[in-house]
């Protein structure tokens, strides 16, 4: 099966050959998988691994839009419909120079078994552009949101794709899209998660993501019998995902001692307390400025700039107990892993999508680190918009309290079923097998019973 398993991986990457991100994503899954390949032979029969690995549909678009200055320009838009066999496609859309066809189809992929751990019925998707929102005015993003949705209307629906957010869209974008959307179906329909609370959003959706990944670090950290409490953590980034990671953090007692943006880092070795965060939400969400202006405000706090030279991130090059990735892909390579766990870092809970390299989930799995891969530990914001497409449906909204509640047993539940799959199969503390393994069975066997076609 090995053998099998190795030529697939090598058929992809000639298929694929300008899609790295992709065929790592791949490289991560597949081999994972051999135990319960060579379990069932009708997986492999039915070309499954095949399947599962090309995208159901792609759709690629172009956005004309104008700018403040009367200037046009042209983007390009994408939706990846992976896998739906467990439901309509779920997944969010991302806006950043760097989106192209390969970073979707890797984000796309690990969507399919993210969602499939949620146990909420949910295919897997995602989209966006390489439109980048950064320095652009709200009439700007407006108007290429209305391009963007003039195009993807046409193949949503409630019970057909649901994208929600990712980096670049948040509140402001979901927005526009959904009403643009509106507009032009006519229709007043759950076709977009993340949605503002008076127009079909639910409450908890914007923390769900960093209080997820938060959630399941706890429930790594209960198999040794600890708490977050009074653990120190790096966080990077300080977009929607690591504001409320830090702010679930500090609920439990922990210590937050760093935030970050593409632009460089701020370690506060007192601690990032609530108003200090309160200071760095504003700063992101309304006036989108940079987190250097952290260490102007707060003297207790070191700002260091990024360094292209630099072959590693210092911000994982402090004492710590537990790390937080929660910016992009590939944040953490192997000498960050390293100084990670040179530094004492022992639990590891992925916020981004994919953001430690192969060599460096190595170096965790080998030093027997607890480390919560994204697909896992990051399912909170999908599984929220799931329970917000739940309540769309109902034409009702729980209340925030329930909300809070449904995603903890959410994310305790993916804990256990990764962490039980993990010893089934021989790997005990293995979450990525686990991971991998739980969420790949569900659609697998789902695929068998719905047919070749399906
Ligand atoms: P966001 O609100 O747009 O924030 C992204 C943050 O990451 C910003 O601080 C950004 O800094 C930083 N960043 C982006 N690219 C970077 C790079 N190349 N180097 C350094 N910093 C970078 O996005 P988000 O929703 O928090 O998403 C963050 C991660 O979580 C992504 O991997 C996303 O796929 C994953 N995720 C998000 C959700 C969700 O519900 N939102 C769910 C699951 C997983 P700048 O502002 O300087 O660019």
């Amino acid at each position: 099966m090995a053998d099998y398993i190795a030529e697939l991986i090598e058929h992809i990457k000639a298929k694929n050959p300008a899609q790295p991100k992709f065929i790592q994503a791949v490289e991560e899954v597949l081999p994972s998988l051999k135990p319960v390949m060579d379990k069932h032979p009708e997986y492999r029969k039915a070309r499954i691994l095949n399947r599962i690995t090309e995208p159901e549909r792609v759709i690629m678009f172009r956005i004309p839009w104008e700018d403040d200055k009367g200037d046009y320009h042209v983007n390009r838009g994408f939706r990846v419909e992976m896998n739906s066999a467990i439901g309509p496609y779920k997944g969010g859309l991302r806006f950043h120079p760097t989106v192209d066809l390969g970073t979707l189809k890797f984000l796309a992929f690990e969507q399919v078994f993210k969602n499939a751990l949620t146990t909420l019925p949910m295919g897997g998707g995602k989209g966006g552009s390489d439109f980048d929102p950064k320095g652009k005015s709200d009439a700007e993003v407006h108007r290429f949101c209305n391009g963007f949705m003039m195009e993807l209307w046409r193949h949503l629906g409630p019970n057909t794709d649901v994208p929600a957010g990712d980096i670049g869209v948040g509140g402001r974008e979901i927005g526009f899209l959904f009403g643009m959307y509106k507009k032009l179906r006519n229709e007043y329909t759950g076709v977009l998660t993340g949605k503002g609370i008076n127009w079909g959003g639910s409450l908890i959706r914007p923390e769900a993501t960093g209080y997820g990944a938060v959630y399941f670090a706890a429930e790594m950290l209960e198999t040794r019998g600890e708490t977050l409490e009074g653990k120190t953590c790096l966080v990077s980034a300080a977009g929607n995902v690591a504001q409320y990671t830090a702010e679930k953090l500090l609920d439990l007692k922990a210590k937050v001692v760093t935030l970050s943006d593409s632009s460089g880092y701020i370690y506060d070795e007192e601690g990032i307390d609530r108003k200090k965060l309160d200071f760095v939400m504003e700063l992101k969400n309304v006036r989108r400025g940079r987190i250097k202006e952290y260490a102007e405000k707060f003297k207790s706090a070191v700002y260091t700039p990024i360094d292209p030279k630099l072959d590693y991130n210092p911000l994982w090059d402090h004492k710590a107990d537990c790390a937080f990735p929660s910016a992009t892909e590939n944040e953490i390579n192997k000498k960050d892993a390293e100084n990670l766990v040179k530094n004492g870092v022992y639990v590891v809970s992925e916020g981004a999508n994919m953001p430690t390299t192969r060599e460096g989930i190595d170096v965790f799995l080998e030093n027997k680190i607890l480390y919560g891969p994204g697909k896992a530990a990051n399912a909170g914001g999908v599984a929220v918009s799931g329970l917000e497409m739940t309540q769309n449906n109902l034409r009702y909204s729980w209340p925030r309290e329930e909300v809070d509640n449904k995603l903890y047993e959410i994310m305790k539940n993916i804990h256990r079923v990764a962490h039980e799959t993990a010893a089934h199969y021989g790997v005990p503390g293995n979450y990525v097998a686990g991971a991998n393994i739980a969420g790949f069975v569900k659609v697998a066997d789902t695929m068998l019973d719905l047919g070749l076609y399906s």
